[in-house]
């Protein structure tokens, strides 16, 4: 298996480590904010997305059996994502803490997860839930670019690189993700609330759901999450 894109290593390696998961409609800005999230609580950032398109760029045989469901929008079977993500918490870095990124996306995936870390003694610390209203995200989607090379996410409204097409970090090229494209953006929407809102519930009865305000700029986003994950970071 092909791991994904950049690892990053924290800044604050001390104390106790969180595992989080992050919960929100496609273009709530997952992304973005576990990019600062890993970077600030030292834990690694594991994105179901990119390990699959690390997948499918390797032509390996799980990526070439995602690629069909990613292109057109739609959930890869649960039993691939769940031996992935096994596999992934088996590595050194991921034993402690861990932030989840696009993953649980479904209940069965979310009791997997439960399982994975009572086996090893690791609950989760808490589901952030980044909370944006559907009309904006059609239009963060679609304007959403990613560094081919290293995959910081760019936006050209918001967020534009400083020279057309390549990335302020690496100088790698920017492309649209296929399933950034108006019609399976919408697409996605409907898979999310049909499969994924109902995981809001199953982490609000085991009282670990918290909730974000998302439509700010992402250092407004980030200082919400910050305030709530300091919480659990200082009484861990
Ligand atoms: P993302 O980058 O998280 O938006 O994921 C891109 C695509 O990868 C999704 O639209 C799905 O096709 C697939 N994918 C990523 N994570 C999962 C997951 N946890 N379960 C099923 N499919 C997933």
């Amino acid at each position: 298996m092909v791991r994904g894109t950049c690892s990053r290593t924290g800044t604050r390696e001390e104390g106790p480590q969180v595992r989080i998961i992050l919960l929100g409609p496609p273009g709530a800005g997952k992304g973005t904010q576990a990019a600062r999230i890993t970077d600030a609580y030292g834990i690694p950032h594991i994105s179901t997305g990119d390990i699959l398109r690390a997948n499918v760029r390797e032509g390996t045989d799980l990526g070439t059996q995602a690629k069909r469901y990613m292109d057109a929008g739609e959930l890869v079977p649960d039993e691939v994502i769940i031996g992935m993500v096994g596999d992934r918490l088996n590595e050194p870095d991921a034993r402690t803490g861990f932030l989840f990124d696009g993953f649980p996306r479904t209940v069965p995936q979310a009791d997997a997860l439960e399982q994975l870390l009572v086996d090893r003694e690791t609950p989760l610390t808490v589901a952030l839930r980044l909370a944006v209203a559907k009309a904006e995200v059609v239009e963060r989607l679609t304007g959403r670019r990613t560094c081919e090379q290293c995959g910081r996410i760019f936006h050209l409204t918001y967020d534009p690189p400083s020279v057309d097409g390549r990335c302020d970090d690496c100088d790698g090229e920017l492309a649209q993700r296929d399933d950034d494209r108006e019609d399976v953006v919408l697409n996605r929407l409907e898979v999310y609330a049909a499969q994924t809102e109902p995981l809001e519930h199953f982490y609000w009865e085991r009282g670990l759901l918290r909730d974000v305000e998302a439509t700010g700029s992402p250092d407004e986003v980030f200082a919400s999450a910050q305030g709530i994950l300091d919480g659990f970071h200082r009484s861990a």
